[in-house]
């Protein structure tokens, strides 16, 4: 699933692309769930409202994109497992996951195709009145972001609950923008143990995993996102980080610091990947 880095990466091929653009017309084969409308937007539906917008602004919180529409209006998208968006000229062939196609007039009048595409059909795509969009379940109950917070602030975070520190890392009202790889790596950077509870961990410890979460998404950010599975930018092209992993999708490798096999535990309902040895429990 796109993380913090895919999602950012994303944001920035939609504003190298999209921004200023007016929504011409669209095309939706998405299935029902893939959408949602505000209660004051459902007489109308998501193609009357959106026909004819301007997209002012694209920007990211946590794992979500948020286009920002003239007329105080917001399409927040989550790509989930699969989405993604693709620009292309708009006599490109529709793929059969192309699930909402929006036909785009570009600032410079050429024209152009932006589509959502999501072959497991997880993803979301939500519109909302400006002043409604926060109180969505979804980004309401956000935590802080992970190339925000500060270090004292991140230790009081985890100093004040006494949860296991890697589902607490993946929760998104814990902290937003983190899932599976950038959890797996931060926590085998910092030697800490997936099952520490947040509370156990010294102040000086949590300090080096602070550091290490936003050197880790930095660098990620700068090679475009991991992409293990599907995930890719606008423009198609696949994310180069995966070449730095160095627990996450290493299970049985040997670990770079001492050559024990890196193995993988169900922790919760997720998979976590560490070296016994250097993380100790
Ligand atoms: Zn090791």
């Amino acid at each position: 699933m796109p993380e913090l880095p895919e999602v950012a990466t994303v944001v920035r091929g939609l504003r190298e692309t999209v921004l200023g653009a007016r929504i011409t017309s669209v095309v939706l084969n998405a299935p029902p769930k893939s959408i949602e409308l505000s209660r004051s937007f459902k007489s109308d539906g998501f193609d009357r409202v959106i026909t004819g917008k301007e997209i002012i602004d694209v920007s990211r919180r946590g794992k979500n994109i948020l286009l920002a529409l003239s007329g105080d209006t917001t399409l927040w998208v989550h790509l989930k497992m699969t989405g993604h968006f693709f620009f292309h000229r708009q006599d490109k062939p529709v793929d059969k996951h192309d699930l909402v196609l929006f036909d785009l007039k570009l600032p410079d009048n050429g024209t152009a195709s932006l589509r959502f595409n999501d072959y497991r059909r997880f993803g979301r795509l939500r519109l909302y009145p400006d002043d409604e969009l926060w109180l969505q379940k979804g980004l309401r109950e956000l935590g802080p972001e992970p190339l925000k917070i500060t270090a004292g602030d991140f230790v009081g975070l985890c100093k004040g609950s006494r949860r296991m520190i890697k589902p607490a890392l993946l929760d998104q009202s814990f902290i937003a923008g983190l899932g599976n790889i950038y959890t797996d790596e931060s926590l085998y950077a910092a030697r800490i143990h997936p099952k520490r509870l947040t509370s156990s961990v010294s102040k000086k410890k949590l300090i080096e995993l602070h550091a290490h979460i936003q050197r880790i998404l930095r660098t990620a950010i700068r090679k475009m996102g991991t992409s293990v599975d599907s995930y890719s930018s606008v423009n198609g092209q696949p994310g180069q980080y995966q070449k730095y992993l160095k627990a996450y999708n290493n299970e049985g490798s040997p670990c770079r610091i001492c050559g024990r096999p890196i193995v993988r535990e169900k922790i919760g309902s997720r998979s976590a990947h560490f070296c016994p040895r250097c993380q100790r429990a």
